[in-house]
């Protein structure tokens, strides 16, 4: 039986209800009056049900997906405005006792490098990271309970945040790390981490337990429930996401909302982030195995319906995706991206070993390159890491957001923090478009008292101070 609320996995994502509701979706797949009675609905900016998302996503007359794009774009526009967030991912460990049979860490698989990074190679990847200007990253490590166990990723976290080379300082450590016990997120959240990121991988349990045959990651009541644990444990920032490549994507798409439902019902607040990773080539992995990928097309349209039925949650696209991929994303509803990634265990200090790396990236660009394309494109990259510092986390970030208070404080964010990075990292080109940018979004800041004090902290950044936030 369905039941949003229950604690047992297959009673929030349920597989009956998913199906019928992507069979009400393809039934009424040509229903241009019901379709365009959910599109009215979603412009109220209040997101909609799995049922109703699953039938924008089925949605095939033309010029209703033309109205299902532009309206994700206005939503994305009224709700995060021009700013762009961005990490980077850092990757600690390899070693990994799972059987995850599309990715390359899992134990079987001899072809991959297995390395374990020191505390001092930790301090290097940091100081390396600072250096291109990132302040925000997302900690990478495979499970394996004897080489990363919760200590060691403590400990990882302990240093990254104690490292300050020149002006740089990471200030939000998000963590994408195994599904773990309710104690282990308590200490994560003790240990002063951003979002705690987990994908389900596939929401299809048939699915998923032939995908992850062997090691503690088989367990799809364990996997799934995780976030209910993170939740419990304090941590109230959580970040979703579903492999695409793997399953049916309505169906991922369908379960990953109901997900998000049972944290609102179940948890008083939904997911902070949404992250839509597609499959890519990886070491000793063949791709051809994996028969459900996406076309860019259907990439995009799952973008834009994640932002009409989740208008406040993030989203998250990274270098997975190509340039151009990137840019329709940005247009549609991602809010948040990654710029310079290496996905190799101590890519950043060294040269890359390949052999350690968890997939190929196919935007391989600079971070500045990548800061510069985004003001070019009208965007505003944002390095703010302020929210979570100022306790602004789960319920009361959401109450702020849905209020519309919350663009008082990023807006202002975004600019001091874009110059802090225009005055430590960019290059020249960079620092003279980002600064145009920023003298005309500060004019049009409406509250004069926030202008006047954005101003004034923008004016200290260039002086030489750091670190201001609203
Ligand atoms: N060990 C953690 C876990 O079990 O969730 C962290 C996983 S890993 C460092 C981060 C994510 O990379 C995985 O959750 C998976 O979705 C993704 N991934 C794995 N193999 C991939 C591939 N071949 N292509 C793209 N993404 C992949």
């Amino acid at each position: 039986m369905y039941d949003v609320k229950s604690n047992k996995a297959e009673e929030f994502i349920n597989d009956q209800e998913i199906k019928e509701s992507i069979n009400i979706g393809e039934t009424n797949k040509s229903n241009e009056k019901l379709i365009t009675s959910i599109i009215k609905k979603g412009s109220e900016g209040k997101g909609l049900s799995h049922r109703e998302a699953a039938l924008l996503l089925a949605c095939d007359i033309e010029k209703l997906n033309k109205r299902i794009f532009s309206l994700a774009q206005e939503i994305k526009m009224r709700i995060y405005g021009k700013r762009i967030v961005l990490f980077a991912p850092l990757y600690i460990s390899n070693y990994c006792v799972n059987g995850c049979v599309y990715c390359p860490y899992h134990k079987g698989n001899k072809e991959t490098k297995r390395k374990k990074l020191t505390m001092d190679e930790i301090r290097l990847e940091t100081a390396a990271l600072q250096d291109i200007g990132h302040k925000r990253i997302a900690l990478e490590c495979g499970e394996d309970p004897v080489n990363n166990p919760i200590e060691y990723i403590l400990e990882s976290i302990r240093t990254i945040y104690s490292v300050k080379n020149k002006n740089g300082s990471i200030r939000r450590i998000n963590v994408n790390i195994a599904a773990t016990s309710q104690e282990n997120y308590k200490k994560l959240k003790e240990a002063n981490i951003g979002t705690y990121i987990l994908f389900q991988e596939t929401y299809n349990k048939k699915n998923y337990e032939k995908l992850h045959p062997t090691g503690p990651k088989h367990n799809y009541e364990y996997h799934t429930l995780a976030m209910d644990r993170a939740m419990e444990g304090g941590i109230d920032d959580v970040g979703l996401g579903a492999l695409f490549g793997l399953s049916n994507y309505k169906y991922e798409l369908t379960a990953l909302l109901m997900h998000a439902e049972h944290l609102e019902a179940a948890k008083g607040v939904g997911p902070h982030t949404v992250s839509v990773p597609r499959i890519k080539p990886a070491v000793g992995i063949d791709r051809e195995q994996f028969t459900e990928g996406i076309s860019d097309e259907i990439f995009l349209k799952i973008i834009a319906v994640l932002r009409i039925a989740l208008p406040y949650t993030g989203i998250i696209v990274s270098t997975r995706e190509s340039k151009e991929a990137r840019r329709k994303a940005l247009e549609i509803g991602v809010s948040q991206i990654s710029g310079g990634s290496k996905t190799t265990v101590g890519g950043y200090g060294e040269p890359e070993d390949e052999k350690s790396a968890q997939f190929t990236t196919t935007d391989r660009r600079k971070l500045d390159e990548v800061t510069q394309w985004l003001i070019s494109l009208g965007y505003i990259p944002s390095f703010c890491t302020a929210c979570y510092r100022e306790g602004r986390t789960g319920d009361r970030f959401m109450k702020l957001a849905k209020s519309g208070n919350i663009s008082n404080c990023c807006q202002p964010n975004a600019l001091i923090t874009l110059q802090e990075y225009l005055e430590d990292y960019a290059a020249t080109e960079t620092k003279i478009s980002g600064e145009t940018l920023i003298k005309q979004e500060l004019a049009n800041i409406n509250d004069t008292n926030i202008r006047n004090k954005a101003k004034a902290f923008i004016k200290s950044v260039k002086h030489g101070e750091r670190d201001f936030r609203f």
